[in-house]
């Protein structure tokens, strides 16, 4: 399962990156981040014990084609509604990659998967690469960390990239 650090960090720093190019605003970018977890909000309302109905609900093509609508028809909201189509979908595309998503559900009730991997194993690579459809979940997370170990050293890594930035700016404005 991705983190919910993962769920955020990876597609904000995308769009940040591009920001410039594609004329977004970071500030909307920051305040819009939450669509990258919203997915997962069924795990809170309907707690732990729904973790089999978990990816179900929120994890389809659907709740990418209603903000992909208004994008297309409210022109004033363009870049709003753009944005949240890009948080949902790399969602969907991380959960993809991690056990799978219910794509077209509530039309068709299987699981999409897809698991690309180079493992180091006995001192040589060994490549992974496995596509399709299931009738389950591969692995719905269940005793993994919500924030590992991992995402804390990101979180260290960002702090300090931070803290830079703030150091420079300071002395270019002196
Ligand atoms: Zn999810």
């Amino acid at each position: 399962m991705s983190s919910p650090l993962d769920h955020i960090f990876f597609p904000v720093a995308i769009l940040l990156l591009f920001s410039k190019k594609l004329k977004l605003n970071p500030r909307e970018v920051i305040a819009l981040s939450f669509f990258a977890i919203l997915p997962d909000i069924d795990v809170i309302f309907f707690g732990s014990n729904s973790i089999s109905f978990h990816r179900v609900l929120f994890h389809n093509i659907f709740i990418v084609i209603i903000p992909l609508s208004f994008s297309i028809l409210v022109k004033s909201y363009r870049e709003v509604f753009g944005i949240i189509c890009f948080y949902l979908t790399s969602h969907l595309i991380l959960d993809m990659f991690t056990g799978g998503i219910f794509l077209f559900y509530p039309v068709y009730h299987d699981v999409f998967f897809a698991r690309a991997e180079l493992l180091l194993s006995h001192g040589s690579f060994v490549t992974t690469l496995e596509y399709g459809i299931s009738n389950k979940i591969m692995n719905n997370g269940i005793g993994e960390p919500a924030i590992s170990s991992e995402n804390i050293a990101v979180a260290l890594l960002l702090i300090i990239c931070a803290a830079i930035s703030v150091i420079v700016i300071h002395g270019k404005t002196e």
